[in-house]
Order: structure tokens, then sequence, then C-alpha cells
């Protein structure tokens, strides 16, 4: 499996028709290229955490790259940990895997195998398993993100750096496909979503100064995707995929401060310095980066809505965002609402609401906010319907027709069984 980590379906079209990726134009002309969609909300964490399990959010448990402690308005960090499913390679009969740089995995864990942690990941050493390979990784100069504050500093330091995390990050696919023996190879590129978020536009826009680097990026990325389906034997299937798409990014949208504006969200003080300064009064409040939270009684420390009086409030605040125009514009797309997005046993831990952002709307749910509106350095954001699903197996009853992120590991079983794999 080769992860592409937020490149859409039409990119990856486009590029393979006009011969930047000419390798991934051959597995699409004899595999089946898909369509795929996101999770909801369409961020890496919650949809490589459902790509690995097959399952929904209301199942696996992430909702977000944070959430809340229970019955607090005290923000946690989920990780690999906190993922309620085992991800596919710790299931019975998974055989042997190598597994580099899935979003969200950190920190790594035994397996039957070797696991270095995509992003976020807070050290090397406890991103690798096993341990005894830190050592060569360094030596590598093994990188597991990009430090993206380098690209508010200097495009130019960014590109340097994205370009030395891919090298390390080929360098040490190489090194593990002929070094392990192993039944199952995934392998993430990451910094792909970082070059889509910096440099958007330069795709777009053929006289920017950044375009031909743009591509230049995703046509190394290809050349691995050659080297990898030439190293193939006639059982092995490829899958390459995507967590979410993209899209040129025209404005941020801070959620909590159209939240308050609209008085559905108050602070004790303001500006708040975080969400434990929610005041009695609020009806709801927004994690990164739409996920609506009803303020519910019993369930929050100041909680002010009456278990009662909820479905009241939600319909109040779905009508507060459908009047959110710009130009005649709607700035929100559309509105999940829990029951009807989720299932399983962790669907009260879900927002009630997650919105979706219209074309070229960024959502965030920062609390420092001094406007609704902002246009700030990065120039590319996530999509939810255009990720893309590629399988080197053009069997239709493999893929379905409109796939979604959980279905992926269904795909696996059936590439395994067909082949007769484990
Ligand atoms: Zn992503």
């Amino acid at each position: 499996m080769v992860g592409l980590d937020g490149m859409p379906f039409q990119l990856i079209r486009d590029l393979s028709a006009d011969n930047t990726m000419p390798n991934t134009g051959r597995l699409i002309e004899e595999g089946v290229f898909r369509q795929m969609a996101s999770s909801i909300p369409e961020i890496s964490s919650v949809a490589w955490s459902s790509i690995i399990t097959g399952a929904n959010p209301g199942e696996h448990g992430i909702f977000g790259f944070t959430d809340l402690a229970t019955n607090t308005y005290r923000l946690t960090f989920p990780n690999f940990n906190s993922l309620k499913m085992p991800p596919f390679w710790e299931r019975e009969n998974s055989g042997r895997s190598v597994i580099l740089n899935v979003p969200s995995t950190f920190p790594a864990r035994p397996l039957n195998g070797v696991q270095v942690s995509g992003f976020v990941a807070l050290d090397l050493e406890r991103s690798t398993y096993p341990p005894a390979l830190v050592p060569w990784l360094e030596s590598l100069d093994y990188r597991v993100d990009v430090d993206s504050q380098a690209g508010h500093q200097s495009l130019d330091l960014f590109l340097r750096n994205l370009d030395r995390t891919l090298q390390a990050r080929i360098a040490a696919y190489r090194h593990l496909w002929h070094g392990e023996d192993w039944d199952t190879f995934v392998l993430v590129f990451t910094g792909t979503d970082r070059l889509a978020h910096f440099l958007w536009d330069a795709y777009e826009d053929k006289s920017h100064k950044y375009h031909s680097t743009f591509l230049d990026y995703l046509h190394q990325i290809d050349e691995v995707i050659g080297e990898i389906t030439h190293k193939m034997n006639t059982t092995d299937s490829l899958i390459m995929l995507s967590d979410h798409g993209f899209e040129l990014l025209e404005c941020d949208v801070h959620i909590n401060f159209f939240l308050s504006q609209q008085e559905f969200l108050k602070f004790k003080k303001n500006p708040p310095q975080s969400l434990a300064d929610i005041d009695y009064g609020t009806k709801a409040f927004a994690l990164d980066p739409a996920r609506i939270y009803i303020n519910l009684e019993g369930k929050y420390p100041r909680g002010s809505v009456k278990p009662e009086d909820k479905e009241l409030v939600i319909d109040e605040l779905e009508k507060s965002f459908e009047s959110l125009k710009v130009n005649g514009r709607k700035v929100i797309e559309q509105i999940y609402r829990k029951e009807e997005t989720y299932e399983g046993p962790y669907l009260d831990q879900a927002p009630d609401l997650v919105l979706l952002p219209g074309k070229g709307f960024n959502f965030k749910a920062s609390l420092k906010a001094g406007s609704l509106f902002e246009k700030g350095i990065l120039s590319g954001k996530h999509t939810q319907k255009d990720a893309f699903l590629l399988v080197s197996d053009s069997s239709e009853d493999i893929v379905l027709n409109r796939p979604s992120v959980a279905d992926v590991v269904g795909i696996m079983s059936r590439l395994r069984e067909k082949h007769g794999n484990r």
C-alpha cells in the first residue's frame, strides 16, 4: 500500500495524463481507479484511523487531532493508544508487516514486523519498533515530518526540508523492502499534504515560481511507484490511496468566533485562554476543524443546555450555520448530525454536528481569532469527497463503485483471498 496524504482524485488523474506521473498512469490503465470519500471530518488522523481499521469514528474512537477529557473542557491529544480497534496488521493471520509512516500511529508498538510511526510523533525512539532500528534511521537523517514552521519563515527553507524528508523516507523504504521479510508493506508519503497546504496555488498557476517544484515532487514519488511495480510479482497487489483531497484555500473561517457572535458561546474572560474559560449560558462550542458540541447539562462543568432542549438548540444552530454567506455564497456546504454520521460504542464522544465547508472555505476552531474571516499564508485546504483509490487489479468485485476510507480493509481482504495470500 502506498499512501499519498491529501492527494485528490482529479490531481492524480491529471498528472497521470500529462506524464508527470507515468507509472501511476499505467496502473490506472490496468487497475481500478476511483474517487473515494474521506472521513467526517476530512482530516488525516480520522481518515487514516478509518483506513487502517476499516471502521468509522464511532467504532475506532478518533474524531480529530484533539478531543476533550470526559466531563471536562480539557483538551487531550489522541494517539495510537487511543485507537479503540486494532489496525489490520495487528489482526490474526495478518502475517509479517512493514508499516512506514502511517499518520496517527504514534507511539509505535510491538508487531510481527517493523513499524515507524507517521505524524504526530513526538520523538524517533518511541516512533520505532523494534527500537534497535533507531540508530540506522538516525544515520539516514530520517524525519517523521517536515518542519512546517520552516514554511512560515521561508518557502525555500521549507522546500529544502521537504526534499530531505522525502529522500530519507525513500532510503528507509528501500532498505526495509529488501532487508525485511514481509507479507504486507505500507509506505505513506505525508510531504504531499504539506506541499499542498503551502503551495496549492503554485500547482494551479502555471506561471508560479514553484509550479515545477510542485510537479517535480509528485514526479519523484511516481518514480518510487515505478520502482515498486517492477519489484512486484504476479500474486502481489498494490493499493495506492489518499486520505482526503485538496483544493485552493480562499478564506479561513473561525467557527468559535461565529458561535460567540451568534451568542451560542460565552466566555468568562475575553479573549479566552482555553475552553476552560467557557461560561454559563454557552449553548455550543467547536473543536478543530468544525466539530460542534452542545454544552449539555450534566456532561460539561458549566453545561447550560437541558437534555430536553438539545434538539431545539441543534435546530437553531443549523439555521444559523445555513445563513452564513459571503457574497451570496454559502460558507457551509453540509451539516452532518451525529446520529446520521457515526455508529458504534463511542457515539457518546462524537461531536453533535460536523460542518463541511463550501468550496474555498477552511474551518478553524481557534479561540484567539479576532475576526470571522481571515486569509493566512496557506493556499491549500482539505476536501472530503475526492480522495482517490487505485487498485492494481481490475476485478470489479474487489472495489466498490463509491468507496470510502473505511472500505479499504475489506478490499485488502478480498485481494488476499483472490491471490491466496494471507
Ligand atoms: Zn491527510
